[in-house]
């Protein structure tokens, strides 16, 4: 049985909890096109909330938390894979197929 992936309102990394906050008007505050963003500072994720003139389908959306999930856990290793974008993408791509078609049998 497959369960169904969904976004977790916080976790805890390194011992320090993160909210995730959906945001309807991120894209708005921001200068570049961002849909998502990762404070370490403040222990939040904040995601650009799907909205009836900017639609983010659920893939989309749930890929890119997994994006910014990746960001903190590479920054959490000190590793400088976090500054590579194409790596973060690719890596929260695989990530979310295998936790997306993951079965559970019972
Ligand atoms: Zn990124």
């Amino acid at each position: 049985m497959r369960k169904k992936f969904e976004i977790p309102k916080h976790f805890e990394l390194l011992g320090k909890e993160y909210k995730i906050n959906k945001i309807p008007d991120l894209l708005a505050k921001s200068e570049s096109e961002i849909v998502g963003r990762i404070s370490y500072e403040y222990g939040v994720i904040e995601l650009q909330d799907s909205t009836p003139s900017h639609p983010i389908c659920e893939d989309t959306m749930n890929e890119t938390y997994l994006h910014e999930v990746v960001h903190g856990i590479l920054t959490a290793m000190e590793s400088k894979l976090s500054l590579d974008e194409k790596f973060v993408n690719l890596f929260a791509k695989h990530l979310y197929q295998v936790l997306k078609t993951s079965d559970y049998v019972k």
